[in-house]
Parts: structure tokens; C-alpha cells; sequence
């Protein structure tokens, strides 16, 4: 298996500057591989290590125990840190905190700038990471005019033109509208899909799960459930034991179940969800 990233017994224990004898291990040696090309979700509730986990990906933060290996190449190495930070994009919750030009076509060039690329290229880079991104007609527009949908759309085209091998976005969405929310998942998707972008995506909306490769449930530092989607939702009491919920149509589902109707658990579009109602129905 070709993996672009992986973790092998890491931990990430933040020590109180004050109080050198206190450590706080927030995540706790998880091995973990994630397969190029892959679309991966991580879900977990709130101070279960997920943030932490993700700077782990691109090197923002080094293991206290364990290694990580972006392409194989060790975060610890100092040399090949820019390497790996190129190679591993991250979008962050706030868009405004990510975008820093008056004008949009700037601030996706400002990554390219960096690298010292010549001007022709940074122009083909700007113009093919906000097309990407379905930005491309806003290039001349101020970023604080836009909807947050569209100000994280910048934010990651402006990650794209660095031509990465590896999206990490940590919640993403969370500040987003259902529409910007959509907007974000379905943009990943395509560069995922279309581009052949790995993607780990952190979130709280079950939905935005639905169509990954490949579901993680965190939980105190550690992974709990990795399976596919089908897989991970099927284990409702498991997922509310963590402080989850599940898809609605897994809800419904369950409820059914509970109540005895027998229909299966597996399925979660909506349209197979009617599906099997009606299956159930017919066969009664
Ligand atoms: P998540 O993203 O899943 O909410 P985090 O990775 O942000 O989780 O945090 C995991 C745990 O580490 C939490 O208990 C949190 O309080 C703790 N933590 C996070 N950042 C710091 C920090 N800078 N100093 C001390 N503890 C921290
Ligand atoms: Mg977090």
C-alpha cells in the first residue's frame, strides 16, 4: 500500500510552561497510516485530539514519542520541514484568520510568492487553484465581500497552489452556513476525486462523512472505530457513547429497529434509506 502518511506510535503531551511536572497527553500512541488518494474523516468530540492530531500531519507540531512520516521523509528532520509543509496543506475553522490580501488573486499567490517561483508560473497557479476551487470570477474581489463558504474556498486554493500531495482541513466548516458547509465538502471532493489530492477531514457534521473513504472516531487521544463509512455508523450506541450523533437517516434507522421493524442498518443516502423502507414494507 502506497501511503503518503504515517504515524507510528505517536503521543503529543503539551507541557504547562509554569509547571514542568504537569503534562497533558492529548493524543496517546496512535499508529495510523493514510493511503494516497485517500479521503479520509476524522470525527471525535471536543478535546478528544483532533487538532493536535492534524498538526502532527504537516510537522506544525513534533511528537514527544513516536514518529511521523509525510512521504517518508520524518517531521523531526529540520532540513526537509519546508518540504514537508509544502507537501501537506492545512486549512484551518476561521477563514478570516487564513486570508491576509486586500484582494483575492493575491492571497492565493502569496503561497507560490514564498516558494520564489517565477511569475508565469504563480499566475498559471492562481488561475488553476481558484478554477479548482469554482473561485476563479472572484480573483479581483476584496475576501471580507465574500460569504464565508467563499472565503474558505480561498483558503484552500490558496493551499492547492502549492500543488500538495495532502489536504488536512480541521473543521472546516464549522463556522459555515449549510450552504458554505456544502459549498466546502463538495470542493474537497472534486480535488480528492478530480485531482487526486489525499484528504483528512476533520468535523462535527456526520453528513460531511457520508461519502469518505474512510471514517476514524478519536476519543481521548486515541482512535476508537476506523472503518468505512457504512461500517463506522452502523455502531449508533457506540458513537453516542462518545458523545456523537449519527447521520438522520441511521437515526431513523435505529429507531425503526427499536421499535420493531427489522429494516437493515447499513445503508445511509437517503435514497437507500427509502429503499429499504419500502423493501421492508413490501416483503411484510
Ligand atoms: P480537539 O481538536 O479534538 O477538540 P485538541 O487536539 O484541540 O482536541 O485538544 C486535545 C486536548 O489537549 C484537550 O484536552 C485540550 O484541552 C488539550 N490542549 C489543546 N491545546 C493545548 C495547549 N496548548 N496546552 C495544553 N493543553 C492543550
Ligand atoms: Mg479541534
Amino acid at each position: 500500500m502506497d501511503n503518503i502518511i504515517e504515524l507510528k506510535n505517536v503521543s503529543y503531551e503539551y507541557s504547562n510552561a509554569d509547571e514542568e511536572d504537569i503534562a497533558y497527553t492529548a493524543v496517546s500512541n496512535l499508529s495510523l497510516n493514510i493511503e494516497r488518494g485517500s479521503f479520509t474523516v476524522i470525527l471525535g468530540h471536543n478535546g478528544s485530539g483532533k487538532s493536535t492530531l492534524a498538526k502532527m500531519l504537516n510537522g506544525l507540531y513534533k511528537p514527544t514519542k513516536g514518529d511521523v512520516l509525510v512521504d517518508g521523509i520524518n517531521t523531526k528532520t529540520e532540513e526537509t520541514e519546508i518540504e514537508v509543509k509544502r507537501k501537506v496543506g492545512m486549512v484551518f475553522q476561521n477563514p478570516d484568520n487564513q486570508l491576509i490580501s486586500s484582494i483575492v488573486e493575491e492571497d492565493v499567490a502569496f503561497g507560490p510568492e514564498n516558494l520564489g517561483l517565477d511569475p508565469k508560473e504563480i499566475r498559471k497557479r492562481v488561475d488553476e487553484s481558484l478554477k479548482a476551487v469554482g473561485m476563479y470570477e472572484f480573483k479581483n474581489s476584496t475576501p471580507h465581500h465574500l460569504s464565508g463558504g467563499q472565503k474558505q474556498r480561498i483558503a484552500i486554493a490558496g493551499m492547492i497552489a502549492l500543488r500538495p500531495d495532502c489536504l488536512i482541513l480541521d473543521e472546516p466548516t464549522a463556522m459555515l452556513d449549510p450552504k458554505g458547509r456544502a459549498e466546502i465538502v463538495d470542493t474537497v471532493m472534486k480535488l480528492n476525486k478530480e485531482k487526486g489530492i489525499t484528504v483528512v477531514l476533520i468535523t462535527h457534521y456526520m453528513e460531511e462523512a457520508e461519502n469518505a473513504d474512510r471514517v476514524i472516531v478519536m476519543n481521548d487521544g486515541v482512535i476508537i472505530a476506523d472503518g468505512t463509512p457504512k461500517e463506522i455508523f452502523k455502531n449508533v450506541e457506540m458513537l453516542k457513547d462518545v458523545g456523537l450523533d449519527v447521520p438522520q437517516t441511521t437515526e431513523l434507522l435505529y429507531a425503526l429497529n427499536k421499535n420493531g421493524m427489522a429494516v437493515p442498518t447499513n445503508v445511509l443516502s437517503v435514497e437507500e434509506t427509502a429503499q429499504v423502507i419500502a423493501n421492508y414494507l413490501e416483503e411484510k
